[in-house]
């Protein structure tokens, strides 16, 4: 029977849960000898790989498996009622088809010694109790809405729902001071008839199952895709009640789990356009680089606003509109100004030396990713743990966040204003003296990011794999 440890990677079949599922995956065999499974849904896993066989890589020690959902031609929210793709989908369909990966793992003399599991998979962790396994979350947003999500189960939730029509009230959470309202993940604040209080069941399953993991020498673990300098308050937040492994941000190196087994990394499908040629023609550090990521629209009325803005401001921009993001009649932004995609490869086009700035929704992976490649951030938080990545985006003073107008659209002459701040004044010289404090900080954050990219990281995964190779030892009383 094999001695290395074995980590079977359980994403939720969302980009921003598989790209980083899919990097911890690589980095446990890469950096740290394990093995690992990369497992998500059916149809995810044929878009990746545009196969449904089991793709090897690294001699075998990376294999990726797909569980099955019941929708294996693909899941669009909408198709049925949320609820019953969580209780009946996921916790019923999926859970009987991962616990088969897992005896025909064991079978094959590989057995899975952990599950790890992103949020809003912690049905995975009751497959885990199933088969006698230890099991950790892999929180793939910020660590500050772990912090959040945790106080709010841990007592903080009379406070919060009784506050949750003022935006500005403050909620201070132990070390994490100067979050108000409007900055906390929107799950915790909608009302509970809301369709999308739903999504909070699974995060209230995995802290009641941390919980009733705790024992008077272990605190439970949660492996975070986040970087200890990047959110210490919220990681001092929960310490005396949680581990925080905090690996990440690992998106930063898309660039590297492409190279597994010819896979993709991506859920959807490269534009045709050669938008990095259009890239190499523009002035150095002039283009706007709009994505609202893999699951957010833009409204029609959203996107003429923001062609106004842009138009006003003369800057060239590259964006995505999804093709599930068109409207009918198939408008979409006029192309003289600038280049609108299906989907690009976003870790590319923000290494772009044209790339100015980054209109975003804040998605945490984007905001990760922008914050690497030194690209200074306009957001536009939706929803989810949009509004707290924007306020760290704002904490690190690598960005500024457009305000909606009462109808909930940033104006045209709102966004030229933001533009501006962080891009300096149409027409301005871009050398660095003549920098804004937002740039110059971008510019900061990308040299600490890839200092600790050289060697922190790897210390931490490969950190993650002893403990756990330790506790597991102490459990079975074998030191
Ligand atoms: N992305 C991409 N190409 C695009 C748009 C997005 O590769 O045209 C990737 C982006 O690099 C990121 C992910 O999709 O890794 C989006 O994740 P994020 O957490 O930012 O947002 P979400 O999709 O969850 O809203």
């Amino acid at each position: 029977m094999e001695k290395r440890p074995h980590f079977l990677i359980v994403s939720f079949y969302i980009q921003s849960h598989v790209t980083p599922s899919l990097l911890l995956a690589n980095r446990l065999v890469r950096w740290a000898g394990a093995r690992a499974t990369f497992s998500t849904t059916v149809s995810s896993h044929r878009c990746i790989f545009s196969t449904t066989t089991n793709p090897l890589s690294f001699g075998g020690l990376l294999s990726h498996i797909p569980y099955s959902d019941g929708f294996d031609d693909g899941y669009h929210p909408g198709m049925i009622a949320d609820s019953d793709y969580y209780d009946t989908h996921l916790k019923l369909i999926a859970s009987k088809s991962l616990s088969s990966i897992v005896g025909d793992l064991a079978a094959a003399g590989r057995p899975v010694t952990c599950i790890i599991y992103t949020c809003f998979s912690t049905w995975a962790a009751a497959v885990a109790r199933h088969h006698c396994i230890p099991s950790v979350p892999f929180w793939i947003q910020p660590a500050t809405t772990f912090a959040a999500f945790w106080h709010y189960f841990h007592g903080y939730d009379s406070l919060i729902n009784a506050n949750v029509g003022d935006p500005f009230f403050p909620v201070a959470f132990p070390s994490i001071p100067r979050l108000h309202v409007r900055d906390l993940p929107s799950l915790l604040t909608v009302t509970s008839d809301d369709p999308a209080a739903i999504h909070l069941h699974p995060l209230l399953d995995m802290c009641a199952d941390m919980d009733s993991g705790r024992s008077s020498e272990l605190k439970p673990k949660v492996l975070a895709n986040t970087w200890s300098e990047l959110e210490p308050e919220a990681i001092a937040s929960v310490a005396n009640k949680v581990e925080v492994f905090a690996i990440g941000p690992l998106p930063m190196e898309a660039a590297a789990a492409m190279a597994i087994a010819g896979s993709e990394v991506s859920i959807f499908k490269e534009d045709e356009k050669d938008y990095m040629a259009w890239l190499d023609e523009q002035p150095e550090g002039s283009v706007v680089y709009i994505s609202f990521g893999s699951y957010c629209k833009i409204t029609k009325e959203q996107a003429e606003e923001m062609a106004k803005g842009l138009r006003e401001s003369q800057r060239p921009y590259l964006l995505v509109l999804r093709k599930d993001n068109r409207w009918d009649g198939r408008q979409s932004m006029p192309e003289r100004e600038g280049m609108v995609v299906e989907w690009c490869a976003q870790s590319k086009v923000l290494a772009h030396r044209a790339v100015g700035c980054f209109v975003t929704h804040c998605g945490w992976n984007s905001a990760t990713e922008s914050l690497a490649h030194g690209v200074p951030m306009v957001g536009l938080p939706q929803w989810m743990d949009q509004g707290t990545n924007m306020w760290l985006v704002e904490e690190w003073g690598v960005g500024v966040r457009a305000e909606v107008s009462e109808e909930g659209i940033v104006r045209a002459a709102e966004l030229r204003r933001c533009l501006e701040r962080v891009m300096g004044p149409q027409g301005s010289s871009s050398d660095i003296e003549s920098d804004s404090e937002i740039k110059r900080m971008a510019r900061v954050w990308k040299e600490r990011l890839q200092q600790a990219a050289d060697g922190a990281m790897t210390k931490r995964i490969k950190g993650f794999v002893e403990e756990f190779a330790l506790q597991e030892k102490v459990k079975l009383k074998l030191i």
